[in-house]
């Protein structure tokens, strides 16, 4: 399939999930995960209209980025490793894992701009997953004060990997709730007003839960090289 095909499906998926929840569709950006595809794939997803996209390795992310430079807007969304923080830093807008202060850390060291950070909640509990557990994440942002390069944006988190819709849709309910709770303190350096959330198989249960950002690979690009 093309990718604009694929575009065309996931809009309008995506204006189903909004007017189902009275959302506006201004405010859902859709990352293109280009982990799975080729640069060229990549190019033609920019091509398509897409303008924001993701990848999950710092490799993946250098060899898309000699050919396509600024073009896109840059994601980091797996985990990152602290010492390959200085391979992606001034290369990426955001960063969708931070799960820990030596990352904070380091990623405030290596920049001298803001770099927009989600922090990863492990909402599900499984022991695969990374990111911060519910329960951690209120005092874990209290201490990113102390790091002016880092600006929270938004949280982050992983579906678990079950066709129950349910549990799905109750593992997003609840990052929903801990940003309102985060938004609530009120804090310059964290207003937190994105939710990096859904991926191919459940990105309209995320926007009808609150998401901001879906973070769609498969679906859109496809798994071929
Ligand atoms: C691969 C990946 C995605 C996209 O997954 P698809 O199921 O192919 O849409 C989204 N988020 C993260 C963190 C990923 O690693």
């Amino acid at each position: 399939m093309k990718v604009v095909e694929n575009l065309k499906e996931i809009q309008l998926k995506i204006k189903e999930a909004c007017e189902k929840s009275e959302r506006n569709i201004e405010d859902i950006k859709i990352i293109a995960v280009t982990k799975y595809v080729s640069t060229s794939r990549a190019l033609e997803a920019l091509n398509a209209g897409v303008v924001h996209l993701g990848e999950n390795r710092d490799d993946g992310l250098l060899e898309k980025w000699e050919e396509l430079k600024d073009k896109p807007v840059w994601h980091y969304i797996g985990s990152l490793q602290t010492r390959k923080v200085k391979n992606i830093i001034d290369k990426v807008e955001y960063i969708h894992s931070l799960d820990r202060i030596s990352l904070a850390n380091e990623i405030n060291k290596r920049t001298e701009k803001q770099i927009k950070c989600l922090v990863q909640v492990n909402v599900s509990g499984e022991e695969s997953k990374h990111g911060l557990q519910p329960h951690e994440v209120n005092e874990f942002i209290s201490k990113l004060i102390e790091y002016p390069n880092i600006h929270v944006c938004g949280l982050m988190t992983m579906a678990p990997l079950t066709s129950d819709e349910k549990v799905i849709r109750s593992c997003f309910r609840k990052l929903k709730e801990l940003q309102i709770e985060i938004q609530n303190l009120k804090l310059d350096y964290a207003p937190c007003n994105e939710l990096s959330m859904g991926m191919s198989n459940d990105y309209s249960i995320a926007i009808e839960e609150g998401a901001t950002m879906v973070r769609i690979g498969t679906a859109l690009v496809g798994e071929e090289i």
